[in-house]
Order: structure tokens, then sequence, then C-alpha cells
């Protein structure tokens, strides 16, 4: 993974090498980046600048032996450690029982979600662990010497989905590292044992920026920078989502005329038509409901704009609603429907029952809503 192959970060990359080439190397870092900044990309960036032997002042010489093994993530010190769906029939207790698969979708998309890692190992309604098995693991690895005399290092992808044993025994290894070694905890929050929050050197990595994204799509998809723009726009840093939206996988039309149903139904309080629209709702998939909510989460912004007279970026097609709806949303409503559609979001991506959920979300909604209730 080079550094030029991750979009944007162009401080942050300056910051790393530099401090690869002046010695200063953590032995344990976190990684914390939100889904879609090329947070994981870039922890592979690091280890492999580190590890390259024909390295320049901006980047891995991407020739090198050390360079082609970490590109094909065949190299015998660079692990990954990564939530994975426990099943003793198929015999999955810990990543490594899953390594083939990993590489084939890391190597496919090096900016993949957890939902998108879960449906690849058709584990889409499993919940993704990093288990105590792992620990064991984690330890007989880093404790081997390097086969090639430099560092052994680790790469844990979603730390936060480590069960307690397995973050204890992890905080171990951490607090007594062996001789040379060196830890990348890739996460999306910082939700999880704070003694590992502090043992680690915390590197924040922020969204992308959208001339950036519009950048990459220009090049890669060879879109128009018309076209670049909007998705770039609408996708908030999420260099993942504005791909999908590139290949058609997300319906900007399909959202916004579920939002529209729901937050009639919120506003009204028609109970059967609620249950319905939650029904179906609930039968989309995982995916489509984070997008959804995550698309819910940013009309939702733009309406609270509208309403301060604020400039907002509105589809054309869409003004007739905005301009209606926006006087149901204040500043104050707005955010805590926000909080609460956030908090929706991770809990879809935990597995929570989607009917049940839905439900209630849309019981808050309404109660968020002014008194006066007319139809949007
Ligand atoms: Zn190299």
């Amino acid at each position: 993974m080079l550094f030029k192959d991750i979009i944007g970060h162009g401080a942050l990359k300056q910051s790393i090498i530099k401090s690869i080439n002046e010695g200063r190397i953590s032995h344990a870092q976190m990684f914390l980046g939100a889904e879609g900044s090329g947070a994981l990309a870039l922890a592979l960036a690091y280890i492999q600048y580190l590890f390259c032997v024909n390295k320049t002042e901006t980047d891995s010489c991407g020739n090198c032996s050390q360079c082609h093994r970490i590109a094909k993530l065949m190299h015998p010190d660079v692990h990954f450690v990564y939530p994975v769906a426990l099943s003793k029939e198929k015999g999955v207790e810990k990543s490594s029982d899953l390594f083939r698969e990993w590489a084939e979708a890391f190597l496919d998309d090096p900016y993949l979600s957890l939902g998108d890692w879960m449906d690849f190992i058709g584990a889409e309604n499993k919940q993704p662990t990093i288990a105590v098995e792992e620990s064991k693991d984690i330890l007989h690895k880093m404790s081997l010497m390097a086969m090639e005399g430099s560092y052994k290092t680790m790469i844990i992808w979603m730390p936060e989905k480590m069960n307690l044993s397995t973050a204890n025994k992890l905080l171990k290894v951490l607090e007594e590292p062996p001789d040379k070694t060196l830890f990348i905890l890739v996460s999306e929050s910082a939700q999880m044992l704070t003694t590992i929050l502090s043992r680690t050197q915390l590197t924040k990595v922020l969204r992308c920026e959208e001339i950036e994204i519009a950048g990459a799509l220009i090049k890669t998809h060879g879109l128009s920078q018309e076209a670049a723009s909007a998705i770039a726009k609408a996708c908030e840093g999420n260099y993942r989502l504005a791909q999908m939206m590139v290949k058609g996988e997300v319906d900007a039309e399909f959202n916004m005329q579920r939002f529209q149903q729901w937050m009639r139904v919120c506003l009204n309080m028609d109970g059967l038509k609620l249950s319905e629209w939650v029904n179906e709702t609930a039968t989309i998939g995982r995916e489509k409901q984070k997008q959804f909510l995550a698309f819910t989460i940013k009309t939702i912004r733009q309406s609270i704009l509208l309403g301060l007279n604020y400039p907002a970026a509105i589809n054309p097609a869409d003004q007739d609603f905005m301009t209606k709806f926006s006087p149901f949303i204040n500043y104050e409503n707005g955010a805590f429907m926000v909080d609460e559609l956030n908090d929706a979001y991770y809990a879809i991506e935990r597995n929570a029952n989607a009917k049940i959920l839905l439900m209630s979300v849309s019981i808050k909604l309404h109660t968020l809503f002014p008194q006066r209730r007319k139809t949007a």
C-alpha cells in the first residue's frame, strides 16, 4: 500500500513519514478514523514505509521485495487481526481462520467497512467479534523472532469488537511489549477499554476532503467534474460511500422517498402506516439501512441549515418537500434527532433488531416534532 494510492491526508502522511525517518516509532499506536476515511490503508502504508528498503522522502518504492510482499499481504512479519463471525461448524474462532478471505476482501477494497467484510464472509446477521482465542494467537505471533530481523508488526482492525478478556490480554502485551514489535490499532470509535486507549499513541484520521474525493472520482472512475463534486458533497468524507454511489449501489432517490414517507408517519403518528413503513424498511438489509440512516442524518442537518437561512445543497427535485419540511425542524429538536439517528446507525451496525429499533426511533422522532402536527 503506497501513500500515493490513499486519498488525501497530505499533512498526516508527511508527519508519519517524518516520524519514521526520525526513528520515533511508538510500539503501540491507534489510528482513529470514521468509515471510509482510509485509516486501515494508512496503517498498512505506515508499515510498508517502515519496511521498504528504497523509500523516498514521500513514499515507499513499491518495487523492493518488502514492498511486493506487503502489497500482497504476504509478508511474514505483518500480521492482521480483524473481527470474525465465530462458528464452530466452520471452524472459525480467530482471524487467521479466515485469512485468505481477508486478503481477498482487503485487496479488492482497502476502504472496506465492517459491514462489507461481514457480507463478504456470508455473516451478515452474525455478531463480529475478536474473541479470546485471538489473544493466544496475538501473543504467539508477536513473541516469535521477526523473520526478516526487523519489526514484528500487527494491525488490529476494529479493536472495539474485542471482548473484555481479549482486551485485557492485549493490554498486558501492550504494557510489556516483546522487543521490536509494532501494533497499530485501527478503530472507528474510541469505545473500548480506556486502559487500552491510554497505552496507545493516538493518530486521528480525519474524513476525506470533498475536493480530494472529487479528484479521485474523476481520476479513477472518469466522472465529469460536476458529477464528481455532487457525489463528493453527498458522501460526507466517506470515500467508500462515494465509490458505492458511483457504482449506483446507493440510490439517493430511493432514500429520499423513504425519508419523506418516514417523516410523514412520524409527524402524524399513524400507527398502521408506521408499522407498514417499519416492516418494509426492516427487510432492506443492514448496509442499506445504514445508508438510509446516514442519508436521514444529512437531510435533517440540511433542514436545520434551511431553517437558519443558511444555504444548503438541496437537490432541486427535493426543494419543494424540504421547504415544507424545514419549519418542523429547528436547531434544538434537530440536534436531538441527529443524536438519536446516530445512535440508531451504530445500533444497526452492531446487529440490533431493525424492527424494534426503527419503531422506537420513530416514536422518539414523533415526540421531538413540534406539537402542532401537519402533514409535510
Ligand atoms: Zn520498497
